[in-house]
């Protein structure tokens, strides 16, 4: 299967994914998994592992699942699938680490693309649809693996894993990027402990990881002489107060449920809650101010947040997520007053003088905040920060949603329907982002005409045009 094959299978897939309710893209989760996922392919281009070949014609792009179950899967095309259930056990950022650049290998070793040209038999729709069924399958533990697609019954099992072999390649390479992206090898050891016992406890069900990857004997022999050969110091465990507070995030969002809710208040409440270290008290005290916050319980989370920053107040990385929480907990409230909101809006640098924020948790926090002000300045501060972030970065979904939201509050709705359109584009999803540029066209039948309008009706034109030509090179494909 070629490289460009591999990669429009990869689209078909990904475009189903984003479709899916459990897609989430959660700027600050998000944020901390590039800062992992964005060495990780640096040192494996610096390798030769990642071609130049491969990294133009693949995507590269992490897909987040709200899934609570533990797994991380790569597709065909360069797409990687990544539960927040693995984010919320992992440890530490070497053990993400250890998992991404063990799934990167797959992918830069052509794995999926052999196995591909294995079943050579089968049509690109058909294995495309197969990987959609196996995935929704893993998603619920109680699902056996006989799935009816496309008409036959498969074994996604027998179908889709890669083998014995592949698995310990992608081990081997996994362990070389990670090392040399900086991260600890210490990770890879602490990750496969913590898989391990998963596997004696026969939590495969919350484990699907486990099932795609079994730890045979030959993988943890392979782990063990890696890591004595390669690392003399050892590492604690414990967790950094980011990391803790990311986890801890990771667990409202895939659980979100009251039950579990409540559960953080009452960790947050608990007589022993003062003896626990520094980092689980300041991952208990971000979950269970988010919880409250979720449940429109401003005056907790508040209280509960004061508490976090005293924590955080001397670790950087931490204030930043207490930061990011803090403008959350502000907006979700709904009970501040304009210039309160825009006090809000101050603490994450969206005052004029501020140069354009280098962190995308940043700049759409800026953009709600505008939002939820209304001012028409914030409104046009923010809508120029969107404008240059998306000239690096047009394929930034969410950033163009929030961009023809602030545009629709501007009264500009043509270019507010041009934005929408965009970020159907960059889910892939071609057939919605067609009905918004027609819906443009048809507003613009309806308008006086001014230049202002010329120039974005002809911008709408081409962007049709275009994305109708991309649709009829697909369906001829099939
Ligand atoms: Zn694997």
């Amino acid at each position: 299967m070629t490289s460009a094959a591999e990669r429009r299978l990869g689209d078909r897939i990904a475009r189903e994914l984003y479709r899916d309710p459990d897609f989430v893209d959660d700027p600050i989760l998000s944020n901390y998994i590039q800062s992992i996922w964005q060495p990780l392919l640096m040192a494996a281009r610096q390798r030769g592992e990642l071609t130049p070949e491969l990294e133009e014609r693949f995507a590269w792009r992490i897909v987040l699942g709200r899934d609570r179950s533990v797994n991380a899967f790569a597709l065909p095309g360069g797409y990687l699938g990544v539960h927040l259930g693995l984010m919320a056990v992992v440890s530490s950022r070497d053990e993400l680490a250890s998992v991404l650049g063990h799934e990167l290998s797959h992918v830069t070793q052509r794995h999926i693309a052999r196995l591909m040209s294995k079943n050579s038999q089968q049509t690109p729709w058909m294995i495309g649809a197969m990987i959609l069924g196996a995935l929704a399958a893993s998603k619920n533990a109680n699902t056996g693996n006989a799935l009816i697609v496309g008409g036959q019954a498969l074994s996604a099992q027998a179908q889709l894993n890669f083998s014995r072999d592949m698995e310990r390649e992608a081990d081997r390479i996994g362990f070389g990027v990670m090392t040399q992206a900086g991260f600890e090898a210490q990770g890879f050891v602490t990750m496969f402990d913590k898989l391990q016992q998963a596997s004696r406890l026969n939590d495969s069900g919350a484990y699907p990881y486990l099932r795609s990857h079994p730890l045979t004997t030959e993988r943890i022999a392979d782990m063990q002489s890696r890591v004595s050969l390669g690392s003399t110091h050892t590492l604690s465990t414990t967790p950094t107060l980011a990391h803790a507070m990311l986890t801890a995030r990771a667990r409202v969002l895939s659980n979100p449920g009251l039950d579990a809710m409540q559960n953080w208040q009452t960790l947050a409440q608990d007589a022993a809650f003062s003896q626990k270290p520094q980092a689980e008290q300041a991952g208990i005290l971000y979950g269970a101010a988010m919880s409250a916050s979720r449940m429109r319980e401003p005056a907790k989370a508040r209280t509960q947040f004061a508490q976090l920053q005293k924590i955080t107040a001397s670790d950087a990385s931490a204030q930043q997520q207490t930061r990011w929480l803090g403008v959350e907990i502000g907006l979700l409230a709904r009970d501040l007053s304009r210039p309160q909101v825009l006090a809000l809006g101050e603490t994450i640098g969206l005052e004029a003088s501020q140069p354009q924020p280098t962190l995308r948790p940043d700049l759409l926090l800026q953009a709600q905040v505008a939002m939820q002000s209304g001012q028409a300045q914030a409104l046009d501060s923010v809508a120029q920060r969107l404008q240059t972030w998306l000239v690096d970065a047009p394929l930034d979904a969410l950033a163009w949603q929030w961009l023809g939201s602030v545009y629709a509050a501007q009264n500009q709705p043509l270019r507010a329907l041009r934005a929408e359109a965009e970020a159907r584009i960059a889910q892939l999803d071609y057939a919605g982002a067609i009905d918004r540029l027609k819906a443009a066209q048809e507003r613009l039948q309806n308008v006086t005409s001014t230049s202002a309008n010329h120039i974005e009706a002809s911008i709408i034109d081409t962007r049709k045009r275009q994305i109708e030509a991309l649709v009829k090179a697909q369906s001829a494909e099939k």
